[in-house]
């Protein structure tokens, strides 16, 4: 906790005073152009990935970045969904996976996660991502094929959220997949087929 004191510090003293003008604007302004759902994983920053500034990303971030499929009966995830879509009115919703996440390696591994219930029991949504890769016969699971593969059905599970749905359908909002990779800081996005493509070189 020392560390995070510290921090706050640093901010208040270095960094603060150098966006002053920023933090008076963002006082009575909360206009984000993008949806942001990553994973919890403390190595993946999504302001620091996109070299975003304070008010421009609204953030989600879950185990395994997973969305849940729209049910009736509200959750935080839905909420944040929902607002970020109908009330904020984000343009762009990027739904980023990540190299070495260690709940799509807890899928794909077939780790026992007994010790772990709540854990085990929301990796369930991503049970179409282990379904669809699916290795050949007794072939392990390949991990980035996972992670690809989870990206995509998280994107699907988004659709089905009304107000995802309703943007989408009148052409407000453009989803778009993205696989950080942590030891090269490289991203791909995956074009409309789910091809790999890099972001950025
Ligand atoms: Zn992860």
């Amino acid at each position: 906790m020392h560390d995070l004191t510290e921090g706050v510090e640093r901010f208040r003293h270095d960094v603060f005073p150098a966006k002053a003008a920023l933090f008076a604007e963002l006082a009575a302004t909360h206009r984000p152009k993008t949806l942001f759902i990553g994973c919890s994983d403390a190595r993946v920053v999504p302001e620091l990935i996109t070299q975003s500034e304070p008010g421009e990303l609204f953030v989600i971030r879950t185990a395994g970045n997973l969305v849940p499929a729209h049910t009736p009966g509200a959750d935080g995830v839905a909420a944040s969904v929902e607002y970020a879509v109908a009330v904020l009115g984000v343009g762009d919703i990027v739904v980023c996976g990540h190299s070495a996440c260690g709940a799509m390696t807890a899928l794909a591994e077939g780790h026992d996660l007994s010790a772990a219930p709540a854990v085990a029991e929301w990796l369930r949504h991503a049970d179409a991502s282990v379904a669809r890769s699916a290795p050949a016969g007794d072939a392990p699971y390949a991990v980035d094929a996972l992670i690809r593969e989870n990206v995509r059905a998280q994107l699907a599970n988004l659709a089905t959220h009304p107000s995802v749905a309703r943007a989408l359908a009148g052409r407000e909002v453009t989803l778009h997949g993205w696989v950080y990779d942590i030891p090269s800081g490289a991203v791909e996005r995956l074009d409309g087929a789910g091809r790999p493509v890099t972001l950025a070189a």
